[in-house]
């Protein structure tokens, strides 16, 4: 088996190394991986122990990622790695990303290979946590745009400031996780740190990424008209065009709080949408149109994750002539 040699890491004494990749920074001692399970200190030297190790691969719509506003309607091939560098006990796929399970190698030619033959319009890294394993994204990413294929991420955006700059050049659309307004529930909740993922969202949008961001609404602890209100204001700091996915929970994993009552989802839309013009109910059927935010006129039928589009794909509405934010 080859190893892949990684990169953003320090060595320290008696062979241990640091990883820098993303603000965990974990000390790995010799024959250990790191708290992603996707990095490995081989003999002092890290290794990226999950390269090229898929743990699925399916031609999705891209509204499933979610994206509504990045090609509507388009297939996407998606693919992630066994593994994450958040702890969230209410984690929806954490099959895959809390714990081992089986994975297959596909080299970076082979998979933009698939995306070809597939009709795909490009590759989506997505499913558990695809930022940390940066070398095969990276890798696949450049592959990509050499084909003229997109590379779409589907992240907790949870990525020191250096490597992200590095990997969001490649980066086409992605759809990054806002768990919550409040810094206690991301580093009580999830072991991890809101400012950063702040940053990342940042450091994408500055680099030209199509960014648009996704809230899991957990019943009792982030669903209050306060924490929402926070997580609107936040958002509509850095754009207040940024399409804003409120989704529904259900109990996974360590979590057995209810499901998201329907009432508080509609609340929490009806919240954002004093504050931003995009905004979605997520694993619910209903309020999922992309509307004008100045005349109303509906652009993006959906059901499901089928689309209809009343006026074709228009660059301005038809209502009102505003410029139309999708990108077609
Ligand atoms: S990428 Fe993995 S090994 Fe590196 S610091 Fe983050 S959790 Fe630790």
């Amino acid at each position: 088996m080859s190893k892949f040699p990684a990169r953003y890491y320090d060595n320290l004494p008696d062979k241990r190394v640091r990883c820098t990749l993303c603000p965990s920074n974990c000390a790995i001692k010799p024959g250990n991986f790191g708290n992603c399970r996707l990095r490995k200190n081989d003999n002092g030297e890290l290794i990226a122990a999950g390269y090229g190790q898929l743990v699925s691969l399916a031609i999705d719509p891209i509204e499933k990622k979610p994206l509504y506003h990045f090609y509507p309607g388009k297939p996407i091939l998606s693919t992630g790695p066994n593994g994450c560098n958040l702890r969230c006990p209410f984690c929806q796929n954490w099959t895959i990303s809390q714990q081992e399970t089986t994975t297959d190698f596909v080299p970076p030619e082979q998979l933009v290979e698939i995306a070809e033959k597939r009709n795909s319009i490009g590759v989506a890294f997505t499913y558990t946590e695809p930022l940390i394993w940066f070398e095969y994204f990276y890798d696949c990413a450049k592959l990509l745009k050499a084909r003229g294929l997109k590379v779409v991420a589907v992240s907790n955006g949870y990525l020191n400031e250096e490597p992200a700059r590095e990997l969001f050049k490649l980066i086409d659309a992605a759809n990054i996780d806002f768990k919550s307004a409040s810094k206690e529930f991301y580093k009580k909740t999830c072991r991890g740190n809101r400012d950063d993922v702040i940053r990342t969202i940042k450091i994408a949008k500055e680099a030209g990424v199509f960014v648009e961001l996704t809230n899991l609404l957990i019943t009792g602890e982030n669903d209050s008209d306060k924490d929402l209100n926070e997580i609107v204001n936040l958002i509509a700091d850095i754009d207040p065009l940024i399409p804003f996915h409120i989704s529904r929970y259900f109990p996974q994993y360590k979590y057995n709080n209810p499901p998201t009552p329907v009432s508080t989802l509609k609340k929490a839309v009806e919240i954002a949408r004093q504050k931003l013009a995009y905004v979605y109910p997520g694993n619910y059927i209903d309020g999922s149109d992309t509307v004008c935010p100045d005349c109303g006129r509906i652009l993006v039928e959906r059901s499901g994750y089928s689309i209809g589009l009343p006026d074709g794909e228009t660059q301005n509405c038809p209502g009102c002539g505003r410029k139309v934010d999708i990108i077609w």
